[in-house]
């Protein structure tokens, strides 16, 4: 896999701190991993751009600056455990491996997941697994978690992945309707309830009921 040279790395990292990125763990993750491979065909020389790009199945790979800021916003340790919804290319995924012990990546597209896996083992993650599923179920598996982030747009925080997030816990999520401007907001969760703060406004794809049709 090829790297960035080091010009392009320098101006991504910049448009990321000028976007407030400023946690030094989340940018050090970023800094580590690369964009490129995670971003195919023709979209793949627009890799540093701070902007999202189209992915198979019709998915999107987030604006790179909205990765750090929900990152940012998750608040992770070195030995939490968490649970992304959404795969996609697995970019997001890839960034949390380097900051948690252990991460859970789910996605509704079986080929999505195949691809991001076959990335996560080509960078040697090995504290990510990737499953195939409808995530607004969560993994009561492997549930509780330390931290949950969701990568698609719900109406509302999943009440599944609320019931799976620890005391103490955070989510991360973009609430509202799929076609306008969405709402990303922060649930801490405490031994008395939740606490809901509003972030930013984001614009994300759906989260879907159900598993996606192979394309
Ligand atoms: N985090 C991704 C990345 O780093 O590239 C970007 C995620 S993309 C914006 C949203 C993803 O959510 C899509 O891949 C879509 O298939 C997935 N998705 C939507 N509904 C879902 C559901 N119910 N369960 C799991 N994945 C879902």
């Amino acid at each position: 896999m090829t790297s960035p040279d080091p010009e392009t790395k320098m101006q991504f990292l910049f448009a990321l701190r000028s976007r407030g990125v400023t946690d030094s763990r989340v940018l050090e993750a970023m800094e580590q991993i690369d964009r490129g491979p995670f971003v195919r065909g023709i979209f793949a020389e627009r890799a540093y751009e701070d902007t999202p790009l189209p992915i198979a199945c019709g998915q999107t790979i987030s604006q790179p600056s909205v990765v750090g800021l929900m990152t940012q916003a998750l608040q992770v340790s070195p030995r939490d455990t968490v649970l992304e919804v959404g795969t996609g290319s697995g970019y997001q995924a890839a960034i949390l491996a380097k900051l948690a012990r252990r991460v859970y990546t789910i996605d509704r597209h079986a080929r999505l997941v195949r691809e991001a896996r076959m990335i996560f083992d080509a960078l040697q993650l090995p504290n990510v697994t990737s499953l195939v599923g409808d995530g607004s179920f969560g993994l009561p598996d492997q549930a509780p978690f330390d931290r949950i982030i969701v990568t698609a747009a719900a109406e509302d925080p999943p009440g599944p992945l609320l019931a799976q997030l620890k005391p103490g816990g955070i989510m991360v999520v973009p609430v509202g309707q799929s076609d306008t401007v969405q709402t990303l907001i922060r649930v801490r969760k405490s031994e008395d309830g939740l606490d809901y703060d509003e972030l930013r406004p984001v614009r994300f794809v759906p989260l879907l009921e159900g598993l996606g049709k192979e394309a």
